[in-house]
């Protein structure tokens, strides 16, 4: 069986989640088995339905109120409970901030090897095949595991969803026996950016600045941008991010986040190969340097050597023009 670990906050599944799941859903009809979902925390009952047109037969919910904050020690332990229990033959994460801390720690606690941030997965001879970034992401490397249960995270915006269907199924609600000590630390509060617009990991469209910007009041071009793009958001390179220009949360690349969106727009950014490694395996990827030996270039899909201060008002206006039509 195919265990997929879903995350969410406020009381909404996160969408990479729907990913990792449907991604299980995939490999679990190629190995003749189910995909069965599992969420940790407390008053999660709602959710599960929201899953079965995803694809999972069943939803496991695990519940005790010191899981209403994530917490690694808390999680870990409610899901190796359960692991033990179900005996799972590969569990998926999203390689969301989150199931990246928790993927390893369950991993850890089973003895078991785990595969992070994966970009394909494929099924041989019965077992799981993974493919995953290496070198920043200047090489690919395929992956089998010799231990089992086959634990992998799944890099957000790469696998598509599949669905929603209309299947219906079983959900397992489960009281998770720990106790306070156990919770080793937690989350004791969320501070939302003002203003708060998409995160870089969730957005369809990502638009970046880098020290090509020259300064933080030239981000306001990149803000007019993200305003006009539906489902965008504003990220950074780590010169900017250093400059003090933007907040690190925008910050993509190797210390930074890893985004896939549709598309990625680099504007100022040289496309240092730390840089590269946050954003290379974005759909579309759209550079505006004027260095046209920049290394950006070897990784755009449509470039424009040219200045940025005259580039982004003349993109802007015909941006406006075709999203009105
Ligand atoms: C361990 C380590 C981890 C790192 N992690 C990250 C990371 O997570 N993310 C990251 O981004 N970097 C990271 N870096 C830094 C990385 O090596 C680069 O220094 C950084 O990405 C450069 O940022 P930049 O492209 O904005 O600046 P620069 O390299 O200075 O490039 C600026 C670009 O803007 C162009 N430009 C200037 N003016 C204009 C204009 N008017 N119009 C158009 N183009 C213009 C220039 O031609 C140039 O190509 C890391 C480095 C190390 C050592």
């Amino acid at each position: 069986m195919i265990l997929v670990f879903i995350e969410s906050r406020e009381g909404k599944i996160k969408k990479f989640s729907l990913e990792a799941l449907s991604e299980g859903k995939r490999r679990a009809g190629e190995m003749n088995t189910e995909a069965n979902a599992v969420l940790v925390g407390h008053g999660l009952e709602t959710l599960a339905s929201e899953l079965f047109p995803y694809g999972a037969s069943k939803v496991y919910i695990l519940d005790n109120t010191l899981l209403s904050h994530y917490s690694s020690s808390g999680f870990s332990q409610a899901l190796f409970s359960l692991v033990e229990e179900i005996k799972p033959d590969v569990i998926l994460f999203p390689a969301s901030s989150l199931g990246k801390d928790l993927a390893p720690r369950l991993a850890a606690k089973l003895g078991v090897s785990v595969a992070s941030d994966c970009t394909q997965t494929a099924t041989r001879h019965g077992k799981l095949e993974v493919v995953r970034p290496i070198f920043a992401g200047n090489a690919f490397v395929t992956l089998t595991f010799k231990t089992s249960p086959q634990i992998a995270s799944l890099r957000p915006n790469v696998f598509p969803i599949q669905g929603p269907g209309d299947e219906q199924g079983e959900v397992v609600k489960k009281e998770v026996v720990i106790a306070e000590e156990q919770i080793k630390g937690q989350v004791v509060e969320t501070l939302r950016e003002e203003g708060a617009e998409l995160d870089v990991t969730e957005a369809e469209i990502v638009v970046s600045g880098g020290r090509g910007m020259k300064g933080p009041e030239n981000f306001d071009l990149i803000r007019d941008l993200n305003a006009i793009l539906p489902h965008s958001a504003i990220g950074a390179s780590r010169s900017a991010v250093d400059a003090g220009w933007m907040d690190h949360q925008h910050q993509v690349g190797q210390t930074g986040k890893t985004v896939s969106p549709n598309l990625y727009m680099a504007f100022g950014i040289s496309g240092a190969i730390q840089h590269l490694a946050g954003m290379s395996s974005s759909k579309h990827i759209v550079a505006v340097n004027k260095d046209p030996e920049a290394p950006i270039f070897k990784v755009a899909d449509f470039g424009v050597v040219g200045d940025l201060f005259q580039v982004i008002p003349h993109l802007k206006e015909e941006l406006k023009k075709v999203l009105a039509e």
